[in-house]
């Protein structure tokens, strides 16, 4: 037992339920158990310390969920198994009048060199004070209820919790199972699965067809039957699913309205590392990611997450993590050949790339940060350079080169799964085609069209790069801490500039401090910019015909491409505070 599992009782705590159990396991010790608002103490009656009960509290942001159960739910490994205390009989040894509550909490664990993990706990609580079942569930059902009550309102000092009470709406879950190395689905039955399950929050299941299926999907659906989304995917799954709600003409209220949360079964999962990196220092490594990002969509807080809204000559898309092109655009779509290997073929394809190490005659122009707060003010008073509301027609979604897109996939379908009491009515799914054509919606734009000038306030830098990549997120992948500073809601683009004068040796140990978040250069460095920005226009020159822009992971049409940041727009599931 770590110290964060030992607290001692506050004093004026709000007591609910109190009870008298004793161990499974001895059968001798006794235990106290008290239901508060604060979480469940439990005290061992009978073993005495310096005249003081040995007591273990488990705070109610541990808990997710609990359940009645007829079943002794003790696990001799992971649980504390308690039952009330009084004279055995035939039935009570046979188990056939107990009831049981099974408790289930996730314990926040720190290991030496800083490795974190939630460890589950089941706590079943055993109730056979009467001759009858019926008698014994029921007052295990009392508990239940009350805990669950606790639960709901447990609100842990954040501002929106997820766990909001008298919301029974599901979850829609869309699962890409050809992310990462195809292991979504089991990562799924795996992790999300139980632990909504436990938290008993329902869910409908749809696994996606093929590229775009989840964009159509929420482009069409009535979202508001449901509480929020949650994707069981990479970056790429939540690129689309953002992008389908665009395409909708209410995406406002939409975004209003619905969280998005994210379970890393992809291959880089550069968003999910960053929503759980805002419950961690900077320097543990969550050795469980798909656990704690499930855990934290059953009991985490909703914040406001910054978008980039993007522009090419014939698109305009939205991005949650990352625009650029050369040396990790490169890397992250031409190691899709490789993507069985997972995370990392990004590792492989790095060395490789540094041996040809290409670079890319271009224009990079930037509208710095501190300028643009002067920029934004003076624009407020006369609007009038700003563009009426864009509704592109997206004529070019079709042809998204995703070297993905081509793979076949396995029958997939809406629907709920029979093991779960927890899931709603099935609905085989269509194949949710690609429409002709469909409007993009969304805030007004500021940015200036391509075919006129940048204004004055833009900075502007042309020659020969290696890399030029912008991103909102502090985590390009699960182990690349490329913009440590960055937070959710920062309203800032961090924008790399590496000019191709950058040695291999500079670059190589440049790559590999990005794994620590140490790559930033602390002084002026000819080579390396580190920019903060609010708007980015990127322009391959002339000569460079063909290459790879990449937008979350993705590939969109090669040629110039501008972006700006548009703050706090869309609500994400995140862990609360761990510690
Ligand atoms: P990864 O992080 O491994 O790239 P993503 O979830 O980001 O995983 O998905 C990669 C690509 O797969 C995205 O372009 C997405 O549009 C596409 N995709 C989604 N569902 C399917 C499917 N059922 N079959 C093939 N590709 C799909
Ligand atoms: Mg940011």
């Amino acid at each position: 037992m770590t110290n964060l599992d030992v607290f001692s009782k506050e004093n004026g705590q709000n007591l609910s339920l109190e009870g008298e159990f004793c161990l499974d396991t001895t059968k001798i010790d006794g235990l106290k158990v008290e239901l508060t608002s604060q979480g469940l103490i439990l005290s061992r009656t009978s073993i005495q310390k310096n005249g003081k009960s040995n007591q273990q509290v488990i705070p109610m942001s541990w808990i997710i969920g609990c359940h009645c159960t007829r079943k002794n739910g003790f696990d001799e490994k992971s649980s504390c198994g308690c039952r009330s205390s009084s004279t055995k009989t035939k039935n009570e040894l046979n188990g056939e009048n107990s009831a049981y509550l099974v408790i289930y909490a996730y314990i926040p664990k720190q290991g030496r060199k800083l490795e974190i993990w939630q460890e589950r706990r089941m706590i079943s609580l055993r109730f056979k004070k009467h001759n009858k079942f019926e008698e014994n569930i029921k007052e295990a059902d009392v508990w239940r209820r009350q805990l669950r009550f606790l639960i709901n309102n447990y609100t842990q000092n954040v501002e929106y919790p997820i766990r909001a009470p008298d919301d029974s709406r599901s979850y829609l879950v869309l699962l890409n199972p050809k992310s990462g190395q195809s292991k979504a689905k089991e990562m799924f039955h795996k992790f999300l699965a139980p632990t909504l399950v436990e938290a008993e929050i329902s869910y409908d299941l749809c696994i996606t067809k093929k590229a775009n299926f989840a964009r159509n999907f929420v482009r069409i659906k009535d979202m508001h039957q449901w509480k929020a989304v949650i994707i069981c995917g990479g970056d790429g799954l939540f690129y689309e699913v953002i992008n389908g709600i665009f395409e909708r003409p209410d995406w406002k209220d939409i975004v209003n309205t619905l969280p998005f949360g994210i379970v890393p079964c992809g291959s880089g999962n550069g968003i999910a590392r960053s929503l759980v990196h805002l419950a961690e220092k900077p320097e543990q490594i969550d050795t469980r990611p798909a656990v704690s990002s499930s855990v934290a969509l059953t009991n985490g807080s909703i914040r406001q997450m910054d978008l980039v809204r993007v522009e090419t000559p014939n698109e305009t898309l939205y991005s949650a993590l990352s625009v650029g092109f050369g040396f990790i655009a490169d890397v992250d779509i031409n190691s899709e050949s490789i993507r069985r290997l997972g995370h990392i073929r990004f590792t492989l394809w790095s060395l490789m790339n540094l041996v040809t190490l290409p670079s890319y005659r271009a224009k990079v122009s930037y509208l710095p940060i501190d300028q643009s707060k002067i920029v934004s003010q003076t624009k407020s008073k006369s609007d009038t350079t700003k563009k009426s509301s864009p509704t592109f027609s997206n004529k070019s979604r079709g042809a998204r080169q995703d070297s993905f897109y081509s793979v076949s996939s396995q029958k997939s379908a809406y629907y709920s799964i029979a093991e779960s009491s927890y899931q709603s009515t099935s609905e085989v799914g269509s194949d949710y085609d690609d429409p002709s054509n469909v409007n993009m919606y969304g805030p007004l734009s500021n940015l200036p069209s391509f075919s006129s000038a940048l204004p004055k306030d833009w900075i502007t830098q042309e020659g020969d790069f290696v890399m030029i990549h912008s991103t909102i997120q502090s985590h390009l992948s699960i182990d690349c801490f490329f913009a440590p500073e960055s937070k959710l809601n920062d309203g800032i683009i961090w924008l790399m500039i590496i000019k191709n004068t950058i040695s291999r040796k500079e670059l190589t140990s440049f790559l590999l401090d990005m794994t620590y978040g140490t790559h930033i250069p602390k002084h002026d460095n000819p080579h390396v910019k580190f920019v903060q920005c609010t708007a980015f226009r990127f322009e391959p020159l002339s000569k460079l015909k063909t290459g790879i822009m990449n937008v979350d992971g993705e590939t969109v049409e090669f040629g110039p491409i501008q972006g700006e940041i548009v703050p706090g727009i869309l609500k994400v599931i995140t862990p609360s505070t761990r510690y």
